[in-house]
């Protein structure tokens, strides 16, 4: 129904020589690709502007990993969204896992950033997930719950019809262990439902899965209707790999 959107998620990797590399190798590769798959890439904030530079030609988007919940001010070290937009970005991550459990981040300030990206005109992909204490403790809906409701009850329904969610399980980030196509559409017609009892103009809101997506399962994960798109960590620092799961989708 909705086009597929893949989003890389570089991570805190990169340098201008290889990002240079990747960069042009992901716009020749997307022209390619059909049409109706959607493709950008979210950077580290100093690489915004090589990204905009290489990318401004393409039609790959780009945007951030973070953004700060302040709007401007005397916050050392953060960055702002409208700092982030004056690059071209159209898309920022916000609550990553590694954010929530590294950085601390509570819902609370998921939702104050999910607004400043909105604000700023950047579409926040919000991220929400279980660990696999959790999981195995039965609370997988319980987390995920949780973590959905704190945006809806925060966000107008104009706003939340303006996010995308991604469903990352932090037990499959990073380890090669991909959630299964089972387990992924069961969480994905679960925060559905919570969506769709909230107001039903919140169907058209694209969610993401996230975690070990790579060329080999990406097809399967991408074909499951209530999946709209991925969010790509590792395999998005291949061109290679990269293309070949946007060609999946
Ligand atoms: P991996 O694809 O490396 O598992 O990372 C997923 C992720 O965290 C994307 O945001």
């Amino acid at each position: 129904s909705k086009n597929k959107l893949i989003v890389g998620n570089w991570k805190m990797h990169g340098s201008l020589a290889g990002n240079a590399l990747l960069l042009n190798a992901l716009a020749a590769g997307a022209a390619k690709l059909n049409a109706s798959v959607l493709t950008a890439v979210c950077v580290p904030f100093p690489y915004l502007a090589q990204v905009q530079t290489l990318l401004q030609q393409s039609c790959v988007a780009w945007g951030a990993q973070d953004l700060s919940a302040h709007l401007a001010g005397a916050y050392t070290g953060e960055v702002a969204g409208s700092m982030v937009a004056e690059f071209g970005a159209r898309w920022v991550i916000v609550g990553h896992s590694e954010r929530r459990l590294y950085h601390q981040e509570s819902n609370e300030q998921v939702v104050l950033k999910a607004k400043r990206a909105l604000e700023a005109g950047l579409t926040p992909i919000i991220c929400v997930g279980e660990t696999l204490a959790e999981r195995e403790a039965g609370q997988t809906e319980q987390v995920l719950g949780q973590q959905l409701q704190a945006v809806l009850t925060a966000l107008t329904v104009a706003q939340a019809e303006r996010m995308v969610l991604a469903y990352e399980p932090v037990w499959a980030i990073g380890t090669g262990k991909s959630a299964t196509v089972q387990e992924v559409s069961s969480v994905h017609l679960f925060l559905r439902r919570i969506l769709a009892a909230v107001d039903a103009k919140l169907a058209h809101v694209r969610v993401l899965y996230g975690g070990s997506m790579k060329p080999d399962n990406a097809r399967a994960l991408l074909a499951e209707p209530g999946v709209d798109g991925g969010l790509v960590g590792g395999a998005s620092l291949q061109a290679g790999d990269f293309l070949a799961i946007c060609q999946a989708a």
